[in-house]
């Protein structure tokens, strides 16, 4: 069976992550989402062990003392880290793993796992991006304000990503990670047993 790929997806917040993830998941039977730990408070809706598992500091630090941290940061005074047991065990299984990180985590995985698939996700403007995270409605004013600055940090790290995709209309930038998703798992480096598979069956013809 051939490994799952790892995704890593970021976007500066409120750039649409979680939108096209949730009609990703709809249409890939064969992904997984990487649950995160994060120190942060959840937010309306948010459910422990789905969204997030919600630690304190202490147990955050723990689990990175134990080395059972795949990447970890700290993002506007909170760790949020990519806990290393699920993403082994699930990509050994064949399923695609989904990392929803920011960049510094997202350079984190490219350098320990070069084969993974990074995909940076990118509004179509500082304006529409400011419309959709005050649209949200989910963090007050000062908070919004944070996230804006910090995008502005963020977005250079684009370069460093295997590929870009334009939240502008959701369909198509759902359309595209897609289309990413299909091109990678077609790659020959993937492939390799079924190409000499074929060879094989070439002496009994
Ligand atoms: P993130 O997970 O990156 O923080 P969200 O997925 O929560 O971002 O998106 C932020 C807000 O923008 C949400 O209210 C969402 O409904 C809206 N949104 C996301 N993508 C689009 C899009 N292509 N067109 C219009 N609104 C969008
Ligand atoms: P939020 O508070 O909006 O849920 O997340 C803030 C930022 O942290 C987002 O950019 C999100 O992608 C990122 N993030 C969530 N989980 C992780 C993680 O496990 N590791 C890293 N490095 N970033 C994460």
């Amino acid at each position: 069976m051939n490994k799952g790929l790892l995704v890593v997806i970021s976007a500066p917040s409120g750039g649409g992550k979680g939108t096209i993830l949730k009609e990703l998941f709809a249409r890939n039977e064969n992904m997984r989402f990487s649950v995160s730990a994060t120190t942060r408070a959840p937010r309306p809706g948010e459910v422990d062990g789905v969204d997030y598992y919600f630690v304190t500091r202490e147990q955050f630090e723990d689990m990175i003392r134990e080395g059972k941290m795949l990447e970890y940061t700290q993002y506007l005074g909170n760790y949020y880290g990519t806990p290393r047991g699920p993403v082994e065990d699930w990509t050994a299984q064949g399923y695609d793993v989904v990392l929803e990180i920011e960049v510094q985590g997202g350079s984190q995985i490219k350098a320990k796992v070069p084969e993974c698939v990074s995909v940076f996700i990118l509004p179509p403007s500082m304006q529409v991006l400011s419309k959709r995270l005050h649209g949200r409605g989910t963090e007050d004013e000062e908070t919004v304000q944070k996230r804006l600055k910090k995008a502005i940090q963020e977005i250079p790290h684009a370069k460093d990503y295997d590929y870009i995709v334009f939240n502008d209309r959701l369909e198509d930038a759902v359309e595209d990670v897609q289309a990413i998703l299909r091109a990678e798992k077609l790659k020959y480096e993937k492939n390799i047993e079924s190409v000499e598979r074929v060879l094989n069956d070439a002496e009994t013809v």
